[in-house]
């Protein structure tokens, strides 16, 4: 079979995406599943859908496209800011969009008016992520322009924790956006329908018993493709962790010396290089490097490590696991390694699990539309 490929098990991440919507479902937050890291891979959305998320974001209109042109009619929204020269493309493709800038909502109202639509749009407040966001003290002044704007209604408010900082939201952070949550309402009116969370940085709370105050959806990628909480990397109880697998081929199997500690270079190079200084380990060189995947961020077998890759090669200490030149090796990936898999062209993606998944989709009255071709 073609290699490098990431072989995907779409039951995995159904089941997966079941078990967080049911958990959060008791505690009344609906699941939007996030399909970045899979580049709107068609199948994988369906998966989701499957296991029952309410809708599907995306943060490049192009993978939301790729859904649309799929066949995919859940709502879809556009999780980045849309860009000036994409206006059109996310009028035409989501019915909602993460914004904050103020001539950016005046000029989506403008194309949806002239589209003769109205689209929505969901303020994202800077909680202290310092990524996008209107800042708390003025989010009710935006939201209230929001409302005059011809072409876009506003739905509702929306927090990101965890994506630039490392840090998991607290439960005073969710209060404090469910009482901005109130003061816009307080200030405009029943206008805030919508009161997303953030990601899968979210889950320990909301999995959890503290209060979810008015948060009553969460914007979930990590946890359902990958089971894992972003800010631990550990793996979420209850999820599958083993969704998506590399597989390399094996191009070089020898036992060479360790290279010399590279004193001289730049301590910033040092990374590259950290090799124990044994005598003839067991090398394994693999097919496979960063222009497909975020090497460092993969997981190989037992007895086997990582020593470093380059744009085509990834070498391997299997000192303590023989591997045949021209045999494969299957690899576990994280975020990072799995969003480059997912985007390279070079690897293949191999789905499993379509057939059932096909038939049941026939079966579904909600999507009567999903034939997969
Ligand atoms: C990527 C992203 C998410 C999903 O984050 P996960 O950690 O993968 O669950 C949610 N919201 C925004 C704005 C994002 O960019």
């Amino acid at each position: 079979m073609t290699s490098p490929r990431v072989e995907i098990n779409l039951g995995k991440i159904q089941a997966n995406a079941r078990y967080l919507v049911r958990r959060l479902g008791a505690r009344r937050i609906s699941v939007t599943g996030v399909t970045k890291a899979v580049c709107g891979h068609p199948d994988v959305a369906e998966a989701m859908l499957e296991g029952g998320v309410t809708g599907l974001a995306d943060a490049r209109i192009k993978n939301v496209v790729r859904m649309r042109q799929a066949g995919i009619t859940c709502p879809i929204s556009m999780i980045r800011a849309p860009l000036l020269s994409e206006m059109e493309d996310v009028i035409n493709s989501c019915d909602t969009s993460y914004n904050t800038e103020m001539a950016m909502i005046l000029k989506l109202g403008a194309a949806a008016n002239k589209q003769g639509t109205s689209h929505g749009v969901i303020l994202m407040v800077e909680m202290g992520d310092m990524r996008e966001g209107v800042m708390p003290e003025d989010l009710e002044h935006a939201a209230a322009r929001v409302i005059a704007t011809p072409g876009v209604a506003l739905e509702g408010i929306a927090a990101n924790f965890a994506c630039m900082g490392n840090v998991a939201p607290t439960s005073d952070d969710i209060a404090r956006l469910s009482g901005l949550a109130d003061q816009v309402e307080g200030a405009c009116g029943p206008v805030v329908d919508l009161v997303s969370g953030g990601g899968s940085a979210n889950l320990p709370w909301a999995l959890g018993e503290v209060s979810t105050g008015r948060v009553d959806n969460l914007r979930l990628g990590e946890a359902i493709l990958l089971g894992t909480d972003p800010v631990t990397g550990h793996p979420i109880t209850g999820l599958h962790t083993d969704a998506f697998t590399l597989f390399a081929e094996v191009i070089e199997t020898s036992r060479k010396p360790s290279p010399v500690p590279t004193m001289s270079i730049a301590p910033e190079l040092g990374m590259l290089n950290l090799v124990r200084n044994d005598d003839l380990r067991a090398r394994t060189i693999l097919a496979v490097g960063q222009q497909d995947t975020d090497a460092g961020g993969l997981m190989f077998p037992p007895g086997t490590a990582f020593i470093g890759a380059t744009s085509d090669h990834t070498v391997v200490d299997s000192a303590k696991a023989a591997v045949p030149v021209g045999s494969e090796m299957k690899m576990g990936m994280n975020y990072s390694a799995l969003m480059r898999a997912m985007s390279a062209p070079d690897v293949a993606k191999i789905v499993h699990g379509k057939q059932k998944m096909n038939g049941s989709a026939k079966d579904r009255e909600a999507h009567p539309f999903l034939t997969l071709v």
